[in-house]
């Protein structure tokens, strides 16, 4: 099969969505991989390295998109990118339609064949293909929370470790799943004093059986908000009401209670944010201040660690891109009903049924 692989031209992305190793792979089953010059030199890829993988690098992007069967991608297609898919096509990438009815629309157009890498399922009813840019944001969110409690980012001035004869800093991650459990961990590989707070006693069963205690886990409700907001040095937001906006957990009247230059980063900023005063800020430009309390909202955290993340992205995907090399879309996607919910948009029609209720149309 004839696969390309663009460059990402969206705002600050840096991932690419095949490294040379998975390039090597498919070259030897046989498949043709062409990448567009440049396309992982933001995530430490070089052309070079592609080449000796052999894959083959066009300059042009016009070629690359007209000569492909299999269009392998990391984030949704831009405008220009949408103009150039044409029908028998197959795309593989995130494409997060359900709040997108223009991109919707032009795939529709396009007659090809859209598949995402966020409906995908796995046996446990999670989602393998956004895992693990949840777990790089969940891993992230205390780096950043860190260095916003240092004073120079407004924050109040505390080490989150505390040092012999100083009590360490209190972290509190509301919302234990995927990115909260990394948050928890990484907080707690600093040494601070970690509170995990959930609506599922499910989750808070289990991170209490894997921490073994090391993490305080407790029941979500308003009284127990009021009181991580009074005693931590850094809230992480990491809830997710899956097709729903994040519910404002924390209200701007509750900011007075917590402690000055305290921070808030609010992961799930993607979905509208879980704190009442968040508001999508990026790498360029990270934090805000708001009632003295320091906030970091950005919306694609694991595009700033683009090698750690296109590494993480590429081992989830790479064997339903193998998949779809070998056996073709309809084969690939009939042999996995895990495989089969990626299925977006095919010969002009929704086929995902969230995405067509969502704008009034038939799937
Ligand atoms: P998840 O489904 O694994 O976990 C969400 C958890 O929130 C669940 O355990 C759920 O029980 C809990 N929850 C729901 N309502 C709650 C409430 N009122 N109080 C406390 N807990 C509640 O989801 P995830 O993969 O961890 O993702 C969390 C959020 O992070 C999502 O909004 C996701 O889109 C976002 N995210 C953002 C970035 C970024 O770069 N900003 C990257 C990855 C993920």
């Amino acid at each position: 099969m004839k696969i390309a692989v663009p460059k990402e031209i969206k705002n600050h992305e840096y991932r690419v969505a095949l490294t040379p190793s998975g390039a090597r792979e498919l070259v030897a089953r046989g498949h043709s991989v062409a990448v567009q010059s440049g396309a992982g030199e933001g995530a430490g890829f070089p052309d070079a390295s592609y080449e000796a993988a052999g894959a083959s690098l066009e300059a042009k992007v016009d070629t690359l998109w007209r000569d492909a069967e299999l269009i392998l991608k990391v984030k949704e297609p831009q405008a220009e990118e949408v103009a150039r898919l044409a029908a028998g096509q197959t795309l593989f990438t995130y494409l997060h339609l359900a709040a997108e009815e223009m991109l919707t629309r032009g795939l529709m157009a396009s007659g090809a064949t859209c598949i995402a890498y966020e409906t995908i399922t796995d046996r446990q009813g999670g989602l393998p293909l956004l895992a693990p840019m949840s777990t790089v944001a969940g891993r992230m969110a205390v780096q950043a929370g860190a260095h916003c409690l240092e004073k120079a980012q407004g924050g109040a001035g505390v080490l989150l470790p505390g040092v012999p004869g100083v009590a360490p800093g209190k972290v509190a991650v509301i919302g234990g799943g995927v990115v909260g459990e990394n948050a928890a961990r990484m907080a707690l590989g600093l040494g601070a004093e970690v509170t995990v707070l959930d609506k599922s006693i499910e989750r808070l069963e289990v991170l209490d059986d894997r921490y073994q205690g090391r993490m305080k886990t407790v029941f979500s409700t308003a009284d127990a908000l009021d009181q991580v907001v009074r005693e931590s040095d850094l809230i992480v937001g990491a809830v997710l009401i899956p097709g729903a906006a994040a519910p404002k957990l924390i209200t701007r009247a509750m900011l007075a209670d917590m402690k000055p230059g305290s921070v808030l980063v609010d992961v799930a900023i993607d979905q509208g944010g879980c704190f009442e005063t968040s508001r999508a800020t990026t790498h360029a430009d990270p934090t805000y201040i708001v009632d003295g309390i320091v906030h970091y909202c950005v919306a694609n955290m694991p595009g700033a660690v683009a090698q750690t993340s296109t590494l993480a992205l590429t081992n989830a995907t790479m064997p339903f891109v193998i998949a779809l090399a070998d056996k073709g879309w309809q084969q690939a996607l009939a042999n996995d009903a895990h495989f089969l919910p990626g299925l977006n948009v095919h010969d002009g029609q929704v086929t995902y049924r969230a995405v067509a209720e969502a704008f009034g149309l038939e799937s």
